[in-house]
């Protein structure tokens, strides 16, 4: 198990005393200030860096924190260790015999969920184990708008985390991890959101995720999480494989084609989505076959090989019309023909704007990724996509936002914001 420091837990008779020592002698910054009730005590919390002081006042006589201070005076009460998985360190503790105090895990502070371990097998020292809240509040719901004529449907195919670092690419964390908070392994939570567009006759899916196919081992490296995926959405949206006619590929990364191909009764790679012919970019699918050591990891070829060799597959190039009202867009950057779609109707426009803005935190145009091959190409294409989506009020779908799907860029006072939509 892997445990990191995240608080030191202090009893303390008198809170504004000790505040005057801890705050304003040493210089902390208080950050919160909590009443938890199952404990009958007041949490106040003080930044030290990377962990923190939590000074506790008993709120009643019968508080464990008041048994404490009347055995033992104020003093050290305990240290807190952050895991990710707090049943799973339990079940760790418990088949080396360990005693806890807690069997399972209780409510803490902050939406945390915390389980002591009893301090007869920590050498005198009381250990807490905490899990932290999910801070990104996670959203896979089925998201339903009207586009003149098309009706757009947003998917989910579940969530996966990459690292924070490499999705902001020369923004310093001090300034994204407000925004995404990453967890122990600085990672940040991303979503996988295919868009259904359909016309009445046609019934197009842009992206499909990840798919199933992922092995354990990258699962962990890339904190899958499909415990609702693709199939259940579509299920969720009154749709099966079945209903598709055309699969689009924004490009040929594994997190947006995956889901492209499954494994048949036999072992063998089929198509996905049995009935739909699927399109991809001609020169995208140029350098997808042909990988090289910078992006061989994103292009796995079972993704979309088994396409071409079922005979299932369309190239295209630039600007294609797909349907009326929906055409591809190069934006370059992220791969040298990586595509947005924009979707038109009645007068309304919408963009799937795949991995140009993954999440609607990267709307300010150097917000660019580290993984894009051309950040300059992105940057200039941002510069100028921007301006058109906020004068003509384009719909932007975010595919990779992990709690927003879809919103509308707005502008004021030299501020740009998104305005949720779903
Ligand atoms: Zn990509
Ligand atoms: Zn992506």
């Amino acid at each position: 198990m892997k445990a990191v420091l995240d608080h030191v837990g202090i009893a303390v008779s008198d809170l504004q005393a000790s505040l005057a020592f801890f705050r304003d002698v040493l210089g902390l910054h208080v950050e919160a200030t909590e009443e938890i009730a199952s404990q009958r005590v007041r949490a106040t919390f003080l930044d030290t860096g990377h962990s923190t002081f939590e000074l506790l006042e008993a709120t009643s006589p019968d508080s464990p924190i008041a048994k404490f201070a009347e055995k033992r005076g104020p003093g050290m009460h305990h240290v807190a260790l952050r895991v990710d998985d707090i049943e799973a360190a339990l079940a760790h503790l418990r088949a080396r015999g360990i005693r806890l105090i807690d069997d399972k895990p209780r409510p803490g502070a902050e939406g945390a969920l915390v389980a002591f371990i009893h301090p007869s097998q920590a050498h005198g020292v009381l250990v807490e184990l905490k899990q932290p809240a999910q801070k990104v509040q996670r959203f896979t719901t089925v998201g339903r708008h009207t586009l003149g004529s098309l009706e757009l449907v947003t998917l989910s195919d579940g969530f996966f985390a990459l690292d924070g670092g490499a999705m902001f690419g020369v923004v310093p964390r001090t300034l994204w991890e407000k925004r995404l908070p990453p967890d122990d392994a600085n990672r940040i939570p991303l979503g996988m959101r295919p868009l259904i567009v359909r016309d009445g006759k046609t019934t197009i899916i842009i992206d499909a995720g990840c798919g199933d196919k992922m092995d354990s081992k990258s699962a962990q490296i890339y904190g899958l999480d499909r415990r609702y995926h693709l199939d259940h959405s579509l299920a969720d949206a009154g749709l099966s494989g079945e209903d598709i006619d055309i699969v689009v590929a924004s490009h040929l990364h594994f997190d947006h084609v995956g889901g492209f191909t499954k494994i048949g009764k036999d072992g063998a790679l089929v198509p996905r989505f049995p009935k739909a012919k699927y399109i991809a970019h001609r020169a995208e699918w140029e350098d997808a076959t042909h990988p090289h050591e910078r992006n061989r990891a994103s292009y796995l070829q079972e993704n979309f090989v088994p396409l071409k060799d079922a005979g299932v597959l369309t190239l295209v190039d630039d600007g294609t019309e797909i349907v009326p009202g929906v055409r591809y867009r190069r934006s370059g950057g992220h791969t040298p023909n990586h595509q947005v779609l924009m979707i038109e109707s009645g007068g309304k426009t919408a963009v799937f704007t795949a991995d140009m803005y993954p999440t609607s935190v990267h709307i300010p145009d150097p917000w660019v990724m580290g993984y894009d091959l051309y950040p300059m190409d992105t940057l200039a294409f941002k510069r100028a996509f921007a301006r058109e989506a906020v004068e003509r009020e384009y719909l932007l779908f975010f595919e990779h936002d992990p709690s927003m799907a879809a919103g509308y860029l707005r502008e004021k006072d030299g501020k740009r914001f998104v305005e949720r939509l779903i």
